[in-house]
């Protein structure tokens, strides 16, 4: 992204300094340090000194799971519950600290998490944090996270999640209010290698990373100001982008898209169609299975698409935000993944759905 670009350049040419260093050019590379914070704590709604620079969700996730693995008591068999649709960065580390003390909160068919079960077994017992993500990478499907919020406050729970689908994708006011937040830049056209964790307000929290004292302690390493910079660009650029409702139409442009695909390949399911999406996602069951065939010709034309599970073989686990689903594993071989960004247009789109006709057609003769 250009705005992303340009701070990039910008701060690496003329803000060189390192923010932990006494002298002016430190204080400069502090001084917009301190900015970036500000800026992220007013898009999100929450404090500056809330916010922690890491390098990216996976690593935020980490100090989530590594933070509570310290801090709540194992001999009182205290409980992580996640979601079972979230990154494997969320599930590995939950497990890896905590093992079987690590639950996962169910989903419905529809891809949403299960409120009704929280609710439920939040009025049995207490976990030590509850973590739910803001939308799922794989089907786009939006998660009730102010509900489950608001459900974990009521039984004085915290609230983790990880909002790096929904950032730039749509408005990041109000996340600030989870406890624990993550977000990473490079899914809303900023670098990679750079993100953050929100933390509670002045909350201490166990870092992850040893060594100097950068992020008041919770977080050791030289800072990257540029990339933070650069992150702080993208974000403020998509957040305008949003405040102008751009994504409505993108939206519209999506959903037409899955028209045109319902009616050229009859037969095909929209994955997460009752629920609410992200504007840029589509993940649809096809009528058959999608072959490596399927794959190299839509990526000759032109379009790089996912699939439901690890390979297209066929003998690979499926997804396992689709088995979460109820998906069957013969299912979960003929999900495609499609999914945008904000350059795409409605002509790439009519173009996509034209070219998985074609590619159907060629594949398969017999069934179109
Ligand atoms: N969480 C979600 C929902 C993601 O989609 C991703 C990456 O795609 C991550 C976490 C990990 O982010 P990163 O690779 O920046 O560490």
């Amino acid at each position: 992204m250009r705005e992303a670009r340009e701070a990039w350049l910008e701060a690496t040419e003329h803000n060189p300094g390192n923010a932990s260093s006494p002298h002016q050019i430190g204080g400069r590379a502090n001084a917009a340090l301190k900015e970036a914070r500000e800026k992220l704590a007013h898009f999100l709604d929450c404090q500056p000194a809330d916010i922690v620079w890491t390098s990216g969700a996976t690593e935020a996730n980490n100090m989530v799971m590594h933070h509570f693995a310290r801090t709540l008591d194992p001999a009182k068999r205290d409980e992580v519950w996640v979601s079972a649709i979230e990154h494997p960065c969320v599930h590995e580390s939950a497990k890896h600290y905590f093992g079987k003390r690590a639950r996962l909160i169910p989903v419905t068919h529809d891809g949403v998490i299960d409120l009704d079960w929280l609710t439920a077994e939040l009025a049995d017992m207490r976990p030590g944090l509850v973590g739910i993500m803001a939308a799922n990478n794989e089907t786009g499907v939006i998660q009730p996270w102010r509900e489950a919020l608001a459900i974990c406050r009521q039984y004085k729970v915290p609230f983790f999640s990880d909002a790096v689908q929904w950032l730039g994708k749509m408005p990041a006011r109000g996340l600030g209010e989870c406890d624990y937040l993550s977000g990473a830049a490079h899914k809303f056209g900023g670098p990679r290698g750079v993100g953050f964790l929100k933390v509670p307000h002045k909350s201490q929290v166990t870092p992850l990373l040893l060594g100097g004292k950068q992020e008041q302690g919770r977080r050791a390493g030289t800072e990257n100001v540029p990339i933070i910079l650069s992150m702080l660009a993208a974000l403020e650029a998509r957040e305008k982008q949003l405040a102008r409702c751009e994504h409505i139409l993108r939206g519209v442009w999506r959903e037409n898209f899955e028209r045109q695909l319902l009616k050229n390949l009859s037969g095909t399911v929209v994955v997460g169609a009752n629920s609410p999406r992200l504007w840029n996602t589509v993940s649809a069951l096809m009528p058959e299975g999608v072959q490596l065939r399927w794959l190299t010709k839509l990526d000759k034309a032109g379009f790089a698409v996912s699939t439901g599970s690890a390979c297209t073989t066929g003998k690979e686990e499926p997804s396992h935000v689709l088995a979460a689903m109820n998906f069957k594993t013969a299912e979960a071989h003929r999900v495609l993944r499609f999914s945008s960004g904000w350059e795409t247009t409605e002509a790439n789109w009519h173009a996509l759905a034209d070219a998985l006709a074609k590619v159907h057609a060629e594949v398969h003769p017999a069934k179109t």
